[in-house]
């Protein structure tokens, strides 16, 4: 680690051969991939045009899609025995690098080939995967993922719309019986989709089976809706307005037997119901685990527009000039006033420790759902806990990030042709759609404290937070076991006190563990007094608490992952660069939650002012740096087209 803050960059090493070595650093695993992706790929293929119309808009980015699934990029997340490469971690790093261009494309080929494809893939059997994934590789078929409800989006195991089997006729019938159930925001339905994944009660002879999902065709050749089948258009949103957004209605529509995707529970030709899996509620979980790469994509995809807007801002704020500096004939650059470094210089460092923590999250995915996957019950808990996180924090640092940086270019970075502006608009529902985001930090709170198996049991909400705070105890001691990596780091740091350096990555891990492990201790202590008669105002009335222990755990985690990835790296001006950069993000980090370190004894006032000072220091030693910082990110350069950028 550097021993001061403020040292200058190194002399005599060029900036090219640092941006490089970080790059590769933060391309991480699938550096090829992104490699190929930034020589091959186009302005036209990826980009679109502000001022078009929602029909020219839709138009283009369907001609986009098919032109990338021409040319094999669909293929990449799909069973290599039906044409695709089964590369897991590669689909969603591609969903990264394609949020460099226009994000309603990103969002319409996650709907085509991750959500659509993907539940095809999750929770069909080899019947629908032969009749059907080629042709979703190749969007020649396509399709939606028809989940949410007007009634319910966030609670979707009260979705109304039922699948009831016939017996006499053999086949379903799917219907939507009240006007709430209607399906709505469903991405490729207003236009596009011949076929889509619905969500629906399966309901047989021997009675409700909870939440299925059934391929059902909804157009015919000519794009009409089939009988049965009403479909509607959102119409204008507030962004992504290339993406065809609309609503099902179903009407008695019968559906073949076989088009249950049949993965985790069957229906047999006499009605009677089998599954792999006890319990509905488990059964539930499990279908929906296996489709987690949509929130590792969302995530992802946020962060990557949010490090194009930091591109965007950094380098207009190199460039631009405001107000004279006494004794200079030329007005002052803005980038060199720390107000505007205070902008930009925090996000950008959290941009990088989000970038390592991402790969990791890649990684795991990788390793539980990808080809070579062995089934690891715990690894996936986890897995779906970070991941629930990661979305939610990653793209609450996009949408913050690209508005501060649609700020810090004036009114310039209001102007269509620089891009900020869609961006902003487009990214805001990342918060929202793949789970919305302060219930996804509820779920990574309820996985910290609740043992595994007995999530899956069919219990109520008192027996469930009963088990919960029985289970404090264990949780604490099995996240301090997966901590042992970076334990040397921690337990160097004695004492730790007034007298230990800031800039001491030990005490940076210290302060985010112990933060996170109070907040998750005392949650647990206010939960065990919970009853079946109190449960539910209790668990309400810790809800700030809850998101707090979720958020820290995330926290922790990122600086977790940065640190890792830096210790990974050689010796030499590259490695002390981001040290400045881990440095930057956890000290802004624990200046931005001043008022908790304080409250609970873990800062003291004067050491809490230095926070504050290093902060500014940091920001302005790596006010050199921003060339080196900003091209190791690794933005397309033929993507960003914004004239304040070139
Ligand atoms: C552009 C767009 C595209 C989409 N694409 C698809 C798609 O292709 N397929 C699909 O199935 N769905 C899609 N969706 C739906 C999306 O997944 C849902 O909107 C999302 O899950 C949230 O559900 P909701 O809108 O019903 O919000 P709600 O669940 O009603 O949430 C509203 C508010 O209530 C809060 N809230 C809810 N429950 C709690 C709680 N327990 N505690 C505290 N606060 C709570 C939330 O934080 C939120 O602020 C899309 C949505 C949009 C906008």
């Amino acid at each position: 680690m550097s021993n001061t803050l403020t040292e200058t960059p190194e002399a005599g090493v060029p900036a090219d051969a640092r941006a490089d070595q970080l790059r590769a650093l933060l391309d991480g695993p699938w550096r090829e991939l992104r490699e190929r992706f930034r020589a091959e790929i186009e302005p036209q293929m990826v980009l679109g045009e502000p001022g078009r119309s929602i029909e020219e808009n839709r138009a283009r980015v369907t001609a986009q899609l098919l032109s990338l699934a021409e040319k094999g990029y669909g293929r990449i997340g799909f069973l290599t025995q039906y044409g695709g490469e089964y590369d897991y971690g590669a689909s969603c790093v591609l969903f990264e690098m394609q949020a460099y261009g226009d994000l309603s494309l990103t969002v319409k080929t996650g709907v085509q080939f991750g959500l659509f494809g993907g539940a095809v893939q999750r929770l069909g059997t080899q019947r629908h995967h032969a009749a059907y994934l080629e042709d979703i590789m190749t969007g020649k078929l396509l399709g939606s993922f028809a989940m949410t409800e007007e009634g319910h989006g966030s609670n979707v195991q009260r979705l109304e719309t039922t699948l009831t089997y016939d017996v006499e006729a053999g086949d379903f019938v799917l219907h939507s019986p009240t006007p709430s159930s209607i399906k709505t925001y469903i991405g490729n339905a207003a236009r596009d989709a011949q076929m889509a994944v619905v969500f629906a009660q399966l309901i047989v002879p021997s009675g409700s089976q909870g939440v299925h999902a059934v391929l059902v065709p909804v157009r015919d050749g000519d794009g009409n809706p089939l009988p049965g089948v009403t479909i509607g258009d959102n119409g204008p949103k507030a962004g992504l307005p290339g993406v065809d957004n609309g609503t099902f209605f179903f009407d008695h529509v019968r559906v073949p037997r076989e088009n249950l995707l049949n993965a985790y529970g069957d229906v047999a030709e006499d009605g009677s119901y089998t599954s792999p899996i006890e319990g509905e509620n488990k059964r539930f979980f499990t279908m929906l685990g296996t489709l987690v790469r949509g929130r590792v994509c969302v995530g992802g995809g946020a962060a990557a527009s949010a490090k194009k807007a930091l591109v965007i801002a950094l380098r207009y704020g190199t460039q631009r000039r405001q107000f004279e500096a006494p004794g200079v004939e030329q007005e002052a650059v803005i980038l060199d006033y720390l107000a505007h470094q205070r902008k930009l210089f925090p996000r950008l460092a959290r941009s990088y420790a989000l970038s390592f923590a991402q790969n990791e999250l890649t990684s795991r995915l990788q390793a539980l759902q990808g080809e070579q996957a062995h089934p690891d019950e715990q690894g996936q808990r986890e897995l779906e806990g970070l991941v629930a996180g990661m979305k939610a924090l990653s793209t609450w640092h996009a949408i913050d990030t690209i508005q501060t940086c649609r700020e810090a270019c004036g009114g310039a970075g209001y102007m269509g042709e620089n891009e900020l502006g869609q961006m902003r608009a487009d990214t805001d529902v990342f918060a929202t759609f793949e789970g919305d985001n302060t219930v996804l930090l509820q779920l990574v709170a309820k996985g910290l404290l609740t043992e595994y198996k007995e999530t899956f049991s069919d219990l109520d909400a008192a027996d469930l937070i009963g088990l919960i705070t029985r289970q404090v105890g264990d949780t604490i001691v099995e996240k301090t076991a997966g901590r042992a990596g970076l334990q040397k780091l921690v337990d160097a740091v004695t004492p730790r006190n007034d007298e230990t350096a800031l800039d001491n990555r030990g005490w940076q891990l210290w302060m985010f563990r112990e933060r996170a492990d109070h907040l998750l201790e005392t949650l647990g202590k206010r939960l065990r007094r919970a009853t079946r008669e109190n449960a539910f105002e209790l668990f309400n009335n810790a809800q700030d608490h809850v998101l707090e222990a979720a958020r820290a755990h995330i926290e922790e985690f990122i600086l977790t992952e940065a640190t890792t990835a830096w210790q990974s790296m050689p010796k030499g001006p590259a490695r002390d660069l981001l040290d400045k950069v881990i440095d930057l993000y956890a000290l802004s980090s624990i200046e931005a939650d001043k008022a908790w370190f304080l409250e609970h004894g873990r800062l003291t006032d004067k050491r809490s002012r230095l926070v504050t000072a290093s902060v500014n220091d940091l920001c302005q030693a790596l006010r050199p740096e921003v060339d080196t910082l900003t091209r190791a990110l690794g933005v397309p350069e033929q993507l960003i087209v914004a004239p304040i950028a070139q």
